[in-house]
């Protein structure tokens, strides 16, 4: 990079006013300007975006393209606690480029902040905050606290993304506790409630001990965990035996004296509490194993398949063993029934303790025979449906057990007794083997305990039920129209950015369970559920959007305070059976992922804009989160998928590509980054990474950009200088007349704007960035920022050949600025106002459009030319640099280039770009074309002596001639040149220079 080097060393000061002889010095065309080299953006940045402010620039920028096509790209919510972390710098500055990228190219693109403001996170806060006094405040007194809470730090992140020189309707947010976004969530539940897709069930859900609280999907983390493996026996019910006898698997002699057993196995001792059955696999065979323990004799029923790893568990070697000849299917099994290892008599009001058949049995682990407990496990669930079961849940809300249990459980947490029960079974004979077993376990994102699965009375959303169309009504009726469904079909029709993104979503969907929406906290919006005395629920499409109006009024503390008659209003008219004075207002809180999921109702369709909306930008962990939790609300509502594209981005994580936590020592504080550096950095650093992966993210990856950041505000500084004194109106060269070089930097450009727009359009920020990167370091720095010089400095001030070199430079700044208006925003500002003559008359950058391609300007057809004359430059250097190495010459000036070739096409080429030209673009006082005339198959003596043979220049036999200059240095230019001494008046000075020099006389 040593054209590089040299460029810098042309930045101190703009160097050439140091060299030029004395007396001279005045006369060069010196670059002027008032963008300064330093950037001092951590200073300067609050300056400009006081300025934006007090100019309402958002507003005028909104005024602007008013009427104009919509891009909505619409905000997903950030939880309003904490300041901002790396995360949010990726994904707000990731909004910020597409939200002023397309306001650039013409769209009216509001973006319009919002934050989730209700939840469990802040309740936790909260409470914790609040310690002991918690418990004797009012749900109402706990509700306002977190409001405060919640309303600061939605405050506090509004000024730091700003800082982050984002743009936005900040001054009217969404928050999704006010009263508008509430009534708003309620009108999208009450459609749901229209289709039948709402309804209430005892079912097994996550559960969070710690939080007790219902969770999401979206709400669990899986973490690794050892259990205890537990193997045990089962006692079969003597009714039962004689069906086995009958079967073959146990011998008649030996059904007094031996224990026959059905052996489970299971990871959660604590769930066998709540056994009601044990489900065997209809067509899987099954056999009885022999052995003598604890000085009895057993036989065991398991699976054949799983025979070897049972043997292997209860460490049975061979000979103390035998197995049963004969095998039955599972089905065989059916209805036979055991005695519960530590149950006495079955708590349920139902049947229980029986096999029962079912399909999810494997035999991949266990011994084949699955212990299942309907309370708390979801297929344990499907099979008690099936078989009537009762769905035996005997955990209160705090995870410890109630009164139904054996008293040495009783009140006992069952996420603590798994020892003690071990210990039981293994005291009363019923244990076979105990391992230990790590294995992925869910836990709450919040409390970051082991969540369990326990039966409560929830809230659930319906994704398999089928329902009317929500635009054909009844009519539209068909089966399988339900969410499931319309989401797989409506996911095919988003455009996933990247296309991962809908594998994910699909596999996600195909999976899902029933949505539970109900959550047991303070924080949050009502379920507005009525009931009456015999236990009868009013919740129908009419009430609810009864309760959406008055909430939307009064907020939703009001359903808190006022009765069920105030909140429904007087004149509703109530069902059959219902009266005001005796209905009860439920307590249940919507779980905070409906909230946010109905944003595009309570914001985009409240602001009138078409949804489907454009877009949305989030984390990648979203697919499970806020795009599925958006979607099924709005197909269940308006039969529609609520946004056209879908784009996700990583995570940070350190260099290592390790998680970043603050107790790791890893963690990349946003505030600090921005403190120390700037935003523009922070920025440039955003569009410089790849965000579809994991980001790295370090203080010293963010710091390097630091140098890329130099390189671009250097070279928009060399251009700021050199059209100091250039008016466009006045002094523009027509393109036709410009100098060759300029018509390549002319042509460089459009190149740059078709490629940029391409990057900026496929939402490929990190190609914009390297495209303007290369465009800054290379095409200008190291071409023709250095081959401009002599022309800028030296040529007379209003010439054409200086005139034209300033067109080029003016139309380059130009565009670039407002190519990076988007990346860096305060730095392409400061340019704006840096420029005398602007290409559009508006006060800032962000009020201008995009550049666009001069259609006139044909790059392509003239690139095989240039690479070319651009590689032959290339070879000229390596020559100069070696008589350099060699101590010849000091400067390229100082040097001569002859280029000598057979090739007539070659010459044709140099010819009409002209010798002086290509002096110019080598830096050279002088080169020389020669038609070499020798037939040319083998480098001969004399022509190694002269120069040096090229190979492989495109097949193109040539020689570089470099040599001393033997003419004279001017001490105005320092080019060597004949015509140095041939003025009387100025003998230091070549021709040129004594022309310009006279002119100014
Ligand atoms: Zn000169």
């Amino acid at each position: 990079m040593r054209n590089l080097q040299a460029l810098f060393s042309i930045f101190e000061g703009f160097g050439m006013s140091d060299k030029a002889t004395k007396g001279y010095r005045d006369t060069l065309n010196l670059p002027k300007t008032s963008f300064s080299m330093k950037a001092n953006l951590v200073q300067r940045e609050p300056q400009i975006r006081k300025d934006w402010a007090q100019k309402g620039l958002y507003g005028k920028i909104r005024k602007a393209r008013s009427g104009a096509a919509l891009y909505v790209l619409h905000d997903g919510p950030p939880y309003a606690n904490g300041d901002i972390h790396m995360g949010h710098v990726i994904n707000k500055v990731l909004k910020d480029f597409v939200v002023k990228y397309k306001t650039m190219t013409g769209y009216d693109a509001p973006y319009v902040p919002g934050w989730d403001c209700h939840g469990l996170p802040i309740e936790s806060k909260v409470v914790e905050q609040l310690g002991e006094k918690a418990r004797g405040m009012s749900k109402r007194g706990i509700r306002a606290d977190c409001m405060k809470y919640a309303s600061k730090y939605a405050k506090v992140q509004s000024e730091q993304f700003q800082e982050l020189g984002v743009f936005g309707d900040f001054e009217n947010p969404y928050l999704t506790f006010e009263p508008v976004y509430e009534a708003g969530i309620l009108e999208v539940f009450a459609e749901l409630v229209d289709k039948g897709l709402v309804h209430k069930q005892l079912k097994p859900i996550h559960w969070s001990v710690g939080c007790e609280t219902a969770l999401a999907e979206a709400e669990l983390e899986y973490k690794d965990i050892s259990s205890p493996s537990i193997f045990v026996n089962f006692p079969v019910a003597e009714e039962s035996i004689g069906k086995l006898i009958e079967l073959g698997l146990v011998k008649q002699e030996e059904a007094e004296k031996t224990k026959v057993c059905f052996m489970i196995w299971t990871t959660t001792p604590w769930t066998l509490t709540a056994n009601l059955a044990v489900a065997v696999h209809p067509v899987l065979d099954y056999v009885a194993v022999r052995y003598n323990k604890d000085g009895r004799s057993v036989v065991s029923i398991v699976g054949a398949n799983r025979l070897g790893a049972v043997i292997a568990a209860a460490g049975l070697s061979e000979g103390n063993f035998s197995v049963s000849n004969v095998k039955v299917y599972g089905n065989q099994l059916e209805g036979l029934r055991y005695k519960h290892p530590f149950v006495e008599k079955n708590p349920t009001d139902k049947d229980a303790y029986m096999v029962v058949c079912a399909q999810y049995v494997t035999t991949e682990d266990g011994t084949g025979l699955v212990h299942t407990a309907p309370g708390h496990g979801v297929e344990d669930y499907i099979t008690g449906q099936q078989y009537e079961l009762a769905t035996y849940s005997p955990v209160k809300n705090d995870g410890c057990y109630d009164d139904t249990v054996p008293d040495w459980l009783r009140g006992k947490n069952v996420l603590k007794v798994d020892t003690e029960i071990n210990t039981y079974l293994r005291d009363h004979g019923f244990l076979v083997a105990e391992e230990k077993m790590i294995h992925s376990y869910p836990h709450c994102w919040r409390s970051k305990m082991p969540v369990i699965f326990r039966a409560t009375e929830q809230w659930f959303i319906r994704v398999d039920k089928d329902f009317a169309s929500p635009k054909l009504g009844q009519e539209g009726w068909r089966p399988g129209y339900n969410l499931r469904n319309l989401a797989l079909k409506a996911i095919k029709n988003v455009r996933w950015i990247p296309a991962w993104g809908q594998k994910r979503i699909e596999g996600m969907l195909e999976s899902r369970p029933d949505w539970c929406i109900s959550r047991q906290r303070s924080w949050g919006l009502p379920i507005p559920v009525f009931v009456n005395s015999r236990g009868e629920t009013l919740m129908t499409k009419e009430s609810v959007l009864a309760v959406a109006k008055h909430i939307g009024k009064k907020g939703s503390d009001s359903w808190f305070t006022d009765s069920a008659r105030e909140i429904l209003g007087e004149d509703f008219d109530l069902p059959e059976g219902f009266d005001f004075d005796d209905l009860k207002k439920e307590e249940n809180i919507f779980d905070v992922w409906f909230e946010s999921g109905c944003s595009w109702h309570s914001v985009a369709v409240k602001a009138g804009w078409p949804v489907p909306v454009d877009l949305y930008l989030e984390g990648s962990d979203q697919h499970r989160g806020w795009f599925q939790l958006s979607l099924l609300p709005a197909l269940g509502s308006m039969g529609k998928a609520p946004f056209k594209s879908v784009l996700t981005h990583g995570f940070t994580v350190d260099e290592k590509g390790m998680k970043q936590s603050k107790s790791l020592g890893n963690y990349v504080n946003a505030q600090e980054e921005v403190a120390k550096y700037g935003a523009d950095i922070l920025r440039l650093w955003v569009a410089s990474v790849n965000y579809q992966e994991d980001v790295r993210c370090s203080d010293e990856l963010i710091g390097r950009t630091q140098d890329a950041y130099r390189k671009i505000r250097n070279t928009l500084r060399y251009l700021l200088g050199n059209i100091d004194d250039f008016d466009p109106t006045a002094n523009a060269v027509a393109y036709e007349e410009m100098f060759d070089i300029d018509k390549w930097a002319m042509q460089q450009l459009q190149k740059l704007i078709a490629d940029v727009t391409k990057g900026y359009e496929n939402f490929a920020f990190h190609r914009v960035f390297s495209l303007i990167y290369n465009f800054c370091t290379v095409e200008m720095s190291s071409v023709y920022m250095d081959v401009l010089k002599d022309r800028m400095y030296c040529d007379e001030r209003s010439s054409l050949s200086r005139r034209s070199g300033q067109t080029a430079m003016y139309r380059i700044l130009d565009c670039l600025v407002r190519m990076l208006a988007p990346v860096l925003v305060h730095t392409a500002e400061e340019v704006w106002g840096a420029m005398k003559f602007k290409s559009q008359a508006v006060e800032s950058v962000h009020l201008t459009e995009m550049p666009k391609v001069d259609e006139a300007i044909d790059w392509q057809a003239d690139e095989p030319r240039w690479q070319k004359l651009m590689a032959l430059r290339d070879e000229v250097f390596r020559e100069l640099e070696e008589l350099r190495r060699k101590g010849e010459i000091g400067s390229n000036q100082q040097a001569l280039v002859r280029i000598r070739t057979t090739n007539d096409e070659l010459l044709q080429i140099l010819n009409g770009f002209g010798e002086r030209a290509f002096a110019a673009l080598c830096i050279t006082s002088s080169t020389t074309f020669e038609k070499l005339e020798v037939t040319f198959e083998k480098p001969t003596d004399t022509m190694s002596v002269n120069g040096k043979v090229i190979e492989d220049f495109y097949d193109i036999p040539m020689i570089i001639i470099t040599q001393k200059s033997s003419h004279q240095k001017c001490q105005r230019c320092w080019n060597y040149r004949p015509s140095v001494r041939a003025d009387s008046e100025h003998r230091d000075l070549c021709e040129r220079c004594v022309e310009v020099i006279k002119a100014k006389n």
